[in-house]
């Protein structure tokens, strides 16, 4: 069954999430920029380091967004910081609730001068009983063109900054209640039984991750400060379509988790599929896999492999799956193929799926089929889409009850 909670038109959000100005924000830097900032608004160089260590705990343990609350900060620093920032995260535009409990949020980012109007990127909460995965886009679009991929017939338009990466982080935050103290939303939808509701964090929404490879690092930076966000690297997944000469640097620079785009067992399927397949052929993805740093049995690379009906679902191609990933300590995802509004492709018959994940599971693989999430919110894997094919806010507030991916 299809169907969506009212979406929330952006101005039942819009106070706690104001619109953009032109001071800079706070909330997202890395230490080195909020230093920046905190010395701009002239605070003495000996004191930076303990201004920024305060402002930090602040801004990523206690999640404030006010200068007011920084109860241990004195007035008049407080007065003088509100001068040149601001703790202002990405503009909530909507906000749509699948029936399974996962979120939706398209973002709008501060306009920058050259920009016609300012972009959106969509973010995607995923709760389980015992996790709570959170999907951050890096790109608004992307240059790749994967052809099952919704995202991909979407221009890149730009990389997000780093602010605006862990930004996404701090909205989704705000918005289930994962700070100290801070009560779950009222609408009874499913959260994780634990202490924390953000548990996992995977760069598998909008765009290319390695693209944006500095921004995306130094969010991923902040995201684990033990001092801060504290999330675990071991708990943060980089998906990527195969940008080999950035695989192995991410490993040494960023150290998370890695997942990777196969979806063919053969080049010439995947240059259709995976169009960066034509520069970086399998042969060689699979060696920057087998030398990713870290990797072990313990830490193992996530192959994510879209069931596409008729197109590489034989099994034929589940055995080629795994005589391909021998030797290479891997997980296999199988991803029901989630549709998308004017797609040609089909998702794989589910008796076909299922003998498809036989053969992975008797190679000793386990549960490998991933079940698609939000799908009624158009917001699972290949489906976020933002800026081009965007509905009008009138056509917007029509579609609130609309199902199918009303919102997108
Ligand atoms: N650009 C990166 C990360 C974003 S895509 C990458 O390609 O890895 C996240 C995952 O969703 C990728 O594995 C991608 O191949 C998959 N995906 C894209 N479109 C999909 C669709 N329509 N159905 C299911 N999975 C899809
Ligand atoms: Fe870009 Fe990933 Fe989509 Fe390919 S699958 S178009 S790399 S977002």
């Amino acid at each position: 069954m299809v169907a969506v909670l009212p979406t929330r038109a952006a101005s039942g959000l819009s106070a706690d999430h104001p619109a953009e100005s032109a001071k800079p924000t706070l909330a997202g830097l890395t230490r080195e920029r909020m230093s920046d900032v905190v010395r701009a608004a002239g605070v003495p160089e000996k004191q930076v380091r303990m201004r920024v260590s305060q402002l930090w705990r602040w801004i990523y343990v206690s999640g404030v967004s006010s200068f007011d609350a920084m109860t241990d900060v004195s007035k008049d620093l407080r007065v003088r910081l509100a001068e040149y920032c601001e703790l202002t995260r990405p503009q909530i535009v909507t906000e749509q609730i699948s029936i399974d409990g996962t979120r939706k949020w398209l973002l709008r980012l501060p306009k920058r001068g050259h920009e016609a109007r300012a972009p959106e990127v969509e973010c995607v909460y995923i709760p389980e009983e015992d996790r709570g995965t959170l999907c951050l886009s890096s790109q608004v679009g992307c240059t790749l063109t994967c052809t099952f991929c919704h995202t991909g017939t979407q221009k890149l338009v730009r990389n997000l900054d780093v602010e605006e990466i862990v930004g996404q982080i701090l909205v989704a935050k705000d918005r289930i209640g994962d700070w100290p103290g801070a009560s779950a939303p009222a609408d009874g939808t499913m959260l994780p039984v634990g202490e924390r509701k953000i548990t996992n964090i995977v760069l598998m929404g909008m765009g290319e991750p390695l693209y944006n490879f500095d921004n995306v690092r130094d969010a991923m930076d902040v995201a684990s400060d033990g001092e801060g966000l504290s999330m675990s690297k071991r708990r943060i997944t980089l998906s990527t379509s195969g940008v080999v000469p950035e695989i192995g640097r991410w490993g040494e620079e960023a150290g998370t988790m890695l997942a990777i785009s196969l979806h063919a067992v053969r080049d010439d399927l995947r240059d259709t599929l995976v169009p960066i397949n034509k520069k970086y052929p399998l042969a060689e993805l699979l060696d920057a896999c087998r030398h990713y740093p870290g990797v072990s049995n313990a830490r193992r690379i996530t192959f994510e492999y879209v069931m596409l009906k008729g197109v590489n679902d034989s099994l034929a191609e589940a055995r080629e799956l795994v005589r391909l990933l021998a030797g290479i300590p891997a997980k296999i995802n199988l991803i029901p193929f989630n549709p998308w509004p004017g797609t040609d492709y089909a998702c794989s018959d589910w008796a076909q799926i299922e003998k498809f994940a036989d053969v992975v599971n008797k190679a000793g693989y386990a549960s490998p089929v991933r079940t698609p999430r939000g799908r009624d919110i158009l917001a699972a894997c290949g489906q976020l889409k933002s800026e081009s094919l965007r509905l009008r806010a009138s056509e917007r507030g029509a579609a609130n009850n609309v199902q199918d991916g009303g919102g997108d």
